[in-house]
């Protein structure tokens, strides 16, 4: 029997390079999807439907709130976003892992209802790093930024509800580190048991 698949959590303020982990991540790992959130946050310049994000309106954000087709929602920098439950749950249904990219109070509320997840809080190596990272990235309007590296610092008093905090001076490196906890997190006792049961159920011995 396959086990059911590992909900990875992955937080950290704008800039920490969640996404670009995220990216590596599921390059290096066959058995990762990335669970593609809805948002009212209007598309980026290369932004694909479907692929970056499901972008939608407030209506219909708000229809799938009291529909409970999320699995968590929050309202960051002012616009909405939301994990899609079901993809969620059949993904790890069919044992596949899925990673969620989501904000601090959307985490949160994923520990509430999946204790079992593994929460991976990424970190810059300093402030000054991360608003150089967000002025670089240039996808975002002044203010937008403004608002980005303030919020920052509010965040990063959430790294103590985590179970790991990777700080991401190196993209290689942070990459490691996070496919290590998920290998490790895979060999716990409550994801690896179902083995054990395997041998016992194959062998003859009474003590068994
Ligand atoms: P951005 O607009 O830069 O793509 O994302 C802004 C913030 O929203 C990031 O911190 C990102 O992780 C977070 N975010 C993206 N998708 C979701 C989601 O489905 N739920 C929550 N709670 N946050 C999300």
């Amino acid at each position: 029997m396959k086990p059911q698949g590992l909900l990875l959590v992955l937080s950290g303020p704008s800039g920490a390079g969640k996404g670009t982990i995220c990216k590596a991540l599921l390059e290096q790992r066959s058995d990762l999807v990335y669970s593609v959130s809805c948002t009212t946050r209007p598309p980026r310049k290369g932004e694909i439907s479907g692929v970056n994000y499901i972008f939608t309106n407030h209506e219909d954000f708000e229809d799938m709130i009291n529909n409970k087709g999320f699995l968590e929602h929050a309202s960051v920098y002012g616009n909405y976003y939301g994990t899609p439950r079901a993809y969620v749950l059949e993904q790890l249904k069919a044992g596949k892992d899925v990673v969620l990219e989501i904000d601090t109070q959307g985490a949160l509320q994923v520990k509430e209802n999946f204790p079992d997840g593994v929460f991976v809080f990424i970190v810059p190596p300093s402030l000054d790093e991360l608003s150089k990272r967000i002025y670089n990235r240039g996808t975002d309007a002044e203010d937008v930024i403004k608002r980005r590296l303030s919020a920052a610092t509010s965040e990063l008093a959430y790294a103590s509800k985590y179970d790991y905090i990777v700080v991401n001076d190196e993209v290689e490196k942070a990459t490691s580190k996070v496919s290590k906890i998920m290998d490790v997190e895979h060999l716990r006792v409550g994801r690896t048991f179902y083995i054990v049961d395997e041998i016992c159920k194959r062998c003859k011995k009474e003590e068994c």
